[in-house]
């Protein structure tokens, strides 16, 4: 039988309580054990001299027993330092037998193997796994990688490793190879059930740097056939929405029109051709779900309120989401400033509005009075409900997910019909990677900035010529321009941050005595928030100090000069972001990058980075280089694009070949679409895979 179809308890060992254990693994069959892969693997085929080790290592090292002592120093332990001619380390127990202390006695050989910190007295090692060694003995233990399994409490890694033996011996053989012999060969990669073997138990002699790096063909298999499904997931949502009914909304005749005609400026080319593929979309009777991509500054917005004056035209009301409080806010104003004008009601549902104005804000909207509502997503709470809802904008996507999406579709359903949706995101990144990470989505690319903007001159300034910084602070606001400071959130502890900002603001606030500055940060009331903000975009606040709250989305055009501090900590996407706070308006902007020195070899091609481009796609191609996917586009917190094994950076370059397989999977094996999904998804609904 296929393993597939055959529970856990089918393997030896597991009965129904320990069954109940790994369900909160994910683990209900054995085919599941069977693709329970290693996070990554523990080296003990190689000792690590004691001399070479540094802190942050877990390694194998051997050495003999110099010391054997209990401290009473703070907790009580055992510490024994051994030594191996090359250097010496210390092995801390705080819990320990009569029997273990007697047999670590000076003289005695042992081998370890644990993670390298710092302690009191020099290098350590907390607890680590040791054995003592006879006389003769080698300390090399393992001629293999030791695979090390995604765990829960009540499941440990010596049991899992029982596990998948037991399911390896038995139900190898029964795993189904769904892709093509003829596709594995064209990709030069090993069958299926080969490549399981050898990413749970590596045998001796494979290419041990390939394995701890995720770069092994066999890794490289089952990365492809993940994201294979994760594709093919995403193209059956896709097929399902097209499925659904959404209501026609004819271009608008009237209200573009006069939106257009009433804006300062006219839209770019790019912006155009973006509206015109929405407008297509929205006199579809199927859900328009599309993505929109543009740089900072590229002018989203403006394209978002004409798709609701659209909406609005034809009879329907719009949900305008946004990710903080504070764009909310902002969008509040842009839409009523280009709305109210033709009549169109704008309301703001906040989440922390008073429950009376609460109350009449939901009944407009139940009743269809408030055309255009704008809020956080508190707007799609239980209690909220929507006339004739047409169309859904969520700004800065790279916060939602997948069952979000869905979710929210779900949400303005009447009739029968589902509204249309309009996603617009912060982090501009590449076509192939957009295109396999957001399958179910359509992709438009905004990729021209308005007119008569000049590139922000960036410069990376040492801290320690602070003072230069504050002068040109005043020299901008005297010259009638507006600043940013921000203190980014950087340590572990939320309130060390709001501090440093709060310092910074006050010190700030004594240099420059002749200048407005006000201070946000995520701790300050909204409406305080709000107060402060709308000040400073009407130009009564001149420096404004804040955390990276205003990193996405704000607009304040006269703003000219921003400083970020502590800019060798931040990622190349964030300060790239941050940057595209200023040079909205027409005069030269400038970014200064202050930084603690000595810069770190990354930081260091960070800040180069960000002084070479100001092309958000190249940024983003560069901060992929750099380090993980998960940050950049924000998917950690959201778990969307998990992966068991792929890593979506590293493995890009199979994306291209990824979708051409769906392509063939879809049009000669639609058998084989649904297995490989159910295999990689499991019980993941939003994905499709039930
Ligand atoms: P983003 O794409 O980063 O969300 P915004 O929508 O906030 O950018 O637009 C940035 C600024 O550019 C806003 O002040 C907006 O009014 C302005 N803007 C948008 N389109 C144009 C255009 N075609 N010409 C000039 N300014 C524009
Ligand atoms: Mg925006």
């Amino acid at each position: 039988m296929d393993p597939a179809s055959l529970p856990v308890t089918r393997l030896k060992g597991v009965g129904p309580r320990l069954a109940e254990k790994l369900a909160r693994l994910g683990l209900a069959t054995v085919q599941d054990v069977l693709f329970h892969l290693p996070l990554r693997y523990q080296d003990r085929t190689r000792l690590t001299p004691l001399g070479a080790l540094r802190p942050g290592m877990e390694t194998l090292v051997a050495g003999t027993i110099e010391l054997a002592d209990v401290a009473y120093r703070g907790r009580r332990s055992l510490v024994v330092r051994i030594a191996d001619g090359t250097g010496h380390l210390h092995l801390r127990f705080f819990h320990f037998t009569a029997a273990q202390r007697d047999g670590l006695v000076r003289g005695r050989r042992l081998r370890c193997y644990g993670e390298v910190r710092f302690g009191p007295a020099g290098l350590e090692m907390a607890h680590p796994e040791y054995s003592l060694l006879r006389e003769d003995e080698a300390p090399l233990p393992e001629q293999h990688l030791t695979p090390v399994y995604p765990a829960t409490a009540g499941v440990g890694q010596t049991l899992l490793r029982r596990m998948v033996n037991d399911a390896l011996e038995h139900y190898l053989r029964r795993v189904e190879e769904w892709l093509p012999e003829s596709l594995l060969a064209e990709l030069a990669l090993p069958a299926l059930q080969d490549a399981l073997a050898l990413v749970h138990r590596p045998p001796p002699g494979e290419d041990t740097d390939a394995l701890l790096t995720g770069r092994h063909p066999a890794q490289q298999r089952l990365a492809f056939e993940e994201l294979l499904a994760y594709y093919l997931s995403l193209k059956r949502v896709r097929e399902r929405v097209r499925a659904e009914r959404a209501p026609r909304i004819p271009a608008s005749t009237r209200l573009v029109t006069k939106l257009l005609a009433g804006l300062s400026f006219q839209l770019t080319k790019a912006q155009q051709r973006v509206l015109g593929e929405i407008v297509h979309d929205l006199h579809e009777p199927h859900p328009m779900q599309r993505l929109v991509q543009g740089d900072v500054g590229s002018g989203k917005t403006v394209v978002a309120a004409c798709a609701a004056a659209a909406a609005v035209e034809a009879g329907f009301q719009v949900a305008v989401m946004a990710p903080t409080e504070l764009l909310a806010e902002q969008h509040g104003r842009n839409f009523a400033g280009w709305l109210a004008p033709l009549g169109i009601d704008v309301a703001a549902l906040s989440g922390r509005i008073a429950n009376s104005a609460r109350a009449a804000a939901l009944d407009a909207i139940a009743s269809g009075r408030a055309a255009v509502v704008i809020g956080t997503h508190a707007l799609f709470q239980e209690e909220v409900r929507f006339g004739h809802l047409g169309l859904v904008v969520v700004d800065e996507q790279h916060r939602f997910g997948v069952g979000q999406r869905l979710a929210l579709r779900a949400k303005g359903e009447r009739d029968g019909e589902r509204p249309h949706q309009l996603i617009m995101s912060a982090t501009p990144i590449p076509r192939t990677l957009a295109q396999s990470l957001y399958a179910d989505l359509d992709v438009s690319v905004i990729d021209e900035l308005p007119p008569g903007r000049q590139p922000v001159d960036t410069v990376a300034v040492p801290a320690t010529r602070r003072a230069e910084v504050v002068a040109r602070v005043r020299a901008a606001c005297a010259a009638g321009r507006q600043a940013y400071w921000v203190c980014p959130l950087i340590e572990e502890s939320e309130a060390l941050d709001l501090e440093t900002a709060v310092r910074t603001a006050e010190t700030l606030k004594e240099a420059l005595s002749e200048i407005t500055i006000a201070l946000v940060h995520g701790r300050v009331k909204p409406r305080e928030k709000e107060r402060v903000m709308t000040a400073f975009a009407r130009g009564e606040i001149q420096l404004l100090v804040a955390t990276t709250v205003i990193e996405v989305g704000v607009d304040v055009p006269n703003a000219s000069l921003m400083i970020i501090e502590n800019a060798e900590r931040l990622g190349l996407s964030q300060l790239h972001q941050l940057r595209g706070r200023v040079g909205r308006g027409s005069a030269q902007s400038a970014c200064v990058l202050l930084y603690q020195p000595p810069l770190s070899e990354l930081a260091r091609a960070r800040l180069a980075a960000l002084r070479e481009t100001s092309d958000g796609f190249e940024i983003a191609r560069r901060d992929l280089e750099m380090r993980g996917p998960g940050e950049l586009l924000g998917t950690r917190q959201t778990g969307e694009a998990a992966f068991h094994i792929a890593d979506i950076v590293r493995d890009r370059a199979l994306l291209p070949r990824v979708q051409r397989a769906a392509e063939r999977l879809l049009a000669d094996h639609p058998d084989a679409v649904a297995a490989v999904i159910r295999r990689w998804m499991g019980g993941r609904e939003e994905y499709g895979a039930v």
